[in-house]
């Protein structure tokens, strides 16, 4: 059987476009339950914890939401689920763990600016798991780069196949349509005020310069091969403006048209199929203290496979017991009935008080554990200190809670009493502390550390342990009791991988 979703998310650079195409997006099918209800009702409902002032404040989203909608495709309903990231130079573990849950990606590009940092900090993450990508350069309605230094320089940079699959007529001012390979067709903007609608012109009078360079990308650039797309080898270029709404159908529509139906989940050895009878998933994220009275949380999960039905009992592999899961949050168009059912690929919000972790697997018979969702090597590394030391208790509590919701990591060092909190985004730090203080009292400060990254060392146990006898004060162990090698600088990783080939030094650690 073939599923008719599409789970994906939107990876870009702050102000490359994501939200702006998000819209487009949406505007394009029939939508939409929007996740951010959930916030919404929560707010209502209650005074606002300290972290949701945080989100205010800044004006973001701490959390990624999830976006539901449908087109139809002669006669076939695609659904598309949209996990949204957080759209913000701060970005979390949360950002990359939504990764883990999406079967392919969009990348936006700014057609002025190419690659961006975070584009590809998040490109890297895509790439950990054979993401596929499609690539959308956005802004096309206003002065961008040559087209062809834009093509090279994600190949260069991404070290990634470019198969361009349209040809922008002029940008800019000059900007007259997009030529589509497949069809030899060019969508021109129609519509007063330069609404561009994108009516689709055969024979098109081509300017001399288009038409060779046009040329040029077919032949110079890879052809579109589905299968190095669907491996993460090869991105289709598309070519638009998300604010003119022009080329957002032919986007949408190559994926569609290519981006993979759910993909089979790696459980140990085994690979879980989406066609697999019960249902299975794995809890991606977990949006917490919705209401700080009662600690109630919405976990996340992305199923896998099965057909989920609501009032079914689930066993969460981090409890042992089922749990019936009553009142699920299902994302589904608005337009129908309330839909009672998920599939695979879908996404569901359970509301629990604090049983579900990240990381979880779900499953009916209790019999499947999902590996390879990764915990990231922290970029930002801070010492916790106390403002009551008499509060140790609760600090380690508070600290075990929080990276097992998986807001921070925390690291014990081997020696010394100094507690180490690493994150990947600054963010995470303001969360961190001002849910100490809301949610379990206790006001603490981060000081600066010595190290700048840290490591999960992993080899035959007799070299490990001579390598801890050697470092032990730059070694520390994670909530799970594993080896971590803290460094002072990326130069120090390197130094230790090649004096220790014998042991792997790891960015990233599978749960
Ligand atoms: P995000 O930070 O990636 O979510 O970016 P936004 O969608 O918020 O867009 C950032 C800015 O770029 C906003 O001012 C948008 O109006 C503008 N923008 C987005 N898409 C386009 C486009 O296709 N053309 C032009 N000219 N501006 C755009």
């Amino acid at each position: 059987m073939t599923s008719n979703r599409r789970t994906f998310a939107i990876i870009s650079h702050p102000d490359a476009g994501k939200t702006t195409l998000t819209e487009k997006l949406l505007l394009q099918g029939g939508a939409i339950h929007l996740a951010g209800e959930v916030k919404a009702r929560g707010q209502a409902r209650r005074a606002r914890s300290d972290w949701m002032k945080i989100e205010q404040q800044r004006g973001i989203s701490v959390t990624s939401s999830v976006m539901t909608f449908e087109k139809d495709y002669d006669g076939e309903t695609i659904t598309f689920n949209l996990l949204d990231t957080p759209g913000h130079e701060d970005f979390s573990e949360d950002t990359y763990r939504t990764l883990t849950a999406v079967d392919s990606a969009i990348m936006v590009i700014d057609a002025a600016k190419g690659i961006e940092p975070q584009t590809r900090k998040l490109f890297e993450v895509c790439r950990l798991r054979s993401v596929p990508i499609i690539t959308f350069v956005n802004k096309v309605d206003r002065e961008g780069r040559p087209v062809f230094e834009l093509l090279d320089e994600i190949a260069d940079m991404l070290a990634l196949d470019v198969s361009p699959q349209m040809y922008p007529v002029g940008m800019g001012g000059e900007f007259k349509g997009i030529l589509d390979f497949a069809s030899g067709e060019v969508v021109v903007p129609e519509g007063p005020s330069k609404e561009y609608r994108g009516k689709r012109v055969a024979g098109f009078d081509l300017p001399d310069e288009v038409e060779e360079n046009a040329e040029l990308a077919q032949i110079g650039y890879p052809e579109f091969d589905l299968e190095a797309y669907r491996n993460g080898d090869l991105t289709p270029v598309y070519f638009g403006s998300a604010l003119k709404n022009f080329g957002v159908t032919e986007l949408i529509d190559a994926i569609a048209k290519y981006a993979p139906p759910p993909r089979p989940q790696p459980a140990g050895e085994e690979q879980i199929s989406p066609d697999r009878d019960e249902v299975t998933g794995f809890i991606f994220k977990v949006q917490a203290n919705m209401d700080p009275n009662h600690r109630d949380r919405i976990a996340f999960m992305r199923q896998v496979s099965g057909t989920f039905k609501r009032g079914m009992k689930l066993t969460p592999s981090g409890l042992g017991k089922p749990i019936a899961v009553h009142s699920p949050i299902l994302f589904f168009a608005q337009d129908r009935e309330i839909a009672d059912t998920a599939e695979a690929g879908d996404i569901i919000g359970i509301p629990n008080h604090g049983t579900l972790r990240v990381g979880d697997t779900l499953s009916e018979k209790n019999d499947v554990r999902f590996t390879g969702l990764p915990n990231f090597a922290p970029e930002i590394l801070r010492r916790i200190v106390l403002k009551d030391p008499t509060k140790t208790k609760q600090l380690r509590k508070a600290l075990d809670d929080l990276s097992e919701e998986g807001v921070i990591q925390v690291f014990y060092p081997e020696i010394g009493a100094q507690w180490i909190i690493g994150v990947v985004g600054q963010l995470q730090l303001d969360v961190l502390v001002s849910r100490l203080e809301a949610e379990y009292k206790v006001g603490a400060n981060l000081e600066a550390s010595p190290f700048a990254t840290a490591r999960w060392i992993k080899g035959d146990a007799a070299a490990v342990k001579k390598f801890e006898d050697f470092n032990r004060a730059n070694l520390a162990k994670d909530r799970d009791g594993d080896i971590v090698f803290m460094a002072k600088s990326p130069w120090d990783v390197n130094y230790q991988a090649e004096q220790h080939p014998e042991l792997t030094f790891s960015a990233t650690k599978e749960r």
